[in-house]
């Protein structure tokens, strides 16, 4: 997860929050309209926000034309109505986080982590150990974030993530010896060349970019396999 700046609403949604919200009041339904609060300009300044990953665990999204398999979800839940279409409620999720936060309710979604808020950095409560998630300095928010959204516990995820790391672990040794071709490469030279390979896995528009900023800051995590 890495913190994500909320531009302005949609204008679809500054222009009929309100209406929609009383029809969905008035409607005595259990959810508000998904064609509304999921309107395709929501979607889309959601998915500029994140670069179409989710905004939990940065998995990379379909567009929605080939299918898609994001989901407009309400962080806080659609109670009291007003969150129905609240623009600060709504993110763009994938499938397996969606799921995981609904199936522990135990868990406040106030006490984990929120990617839009911009008073909290999400990385100083998360760490890496090879592709598994866990909190920096015992955060309990941290630790929150990791169950509720079952960061480490979604096996589809987890295969995802561990490719990505395998896919730096290839470029690593293809870097190493191409670079040892010329000359003799020093620890530090080594050091060198992880750390730029890694700083280009950890661009924010890139999947799992949280991982490899955690561990950049890891020493020797990046010379390790
Ligand atoms: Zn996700």
């Amino acid at each position: 997860m890495r913190g994500l700046r909320r531009g302005v609403a949609p204008r679809v949604l500054v222009d009929n929050a309100e209406r929609w919200t009383k029809d969905y009041r008035d409607s005595g339904s259990a959810r508000p309209d998904s064609r509304r609060y999921a309107h395709k300009d929501v979607r889309r300044a959601l998915e500029d926000m994140s670069a179409q990953k989710c905004f939990y665990c940065e998995r990379a999204l379909k567009p929605r034309e080939g299918g898609s398999d994001a989901e407009v979800e309400h962080r806080r839940g659609v109670r009291p109505h007003e969150l129905g279409y609240l623009w600060s409620n709504l993110c763009l999720s994938c499938k397996g986080c969606n799921s995981a936060k609904k199936a522990r309710p135990e868990i406040a979604i106030e006490d984990t982590l929120d990617p839009c808020d911009e008073a909290v950095d999400p990385m100083d409560h998360l760490d890496a150990h090879h592709e598994y998630a866990f909190p920096l300095r015992g955060s309990l928010q941290g630790a929150a974030t990791i169950k509720k959204l079952g960061l480490n516990t979604q096996i589809e995820l987890l295969l995802t993530r561990g490719r990505c790391l395998g896919e730096y672990w290839r470029r690593r040794g293809d870097r190493i010896a191409e670079a040892a071709k010329s000359s003799a490469l020093s620890e530090e030279d080594v050091v060198a060349i992880e750390r730029s390979l890694a700083e280009e896995f950890a661009r924010a528009e890139l999947p799992f970019s949280w991982m490899f900023r955690a561990l950049l800051r890891l020493p020797g995590a990046l010379s390790r396999r």
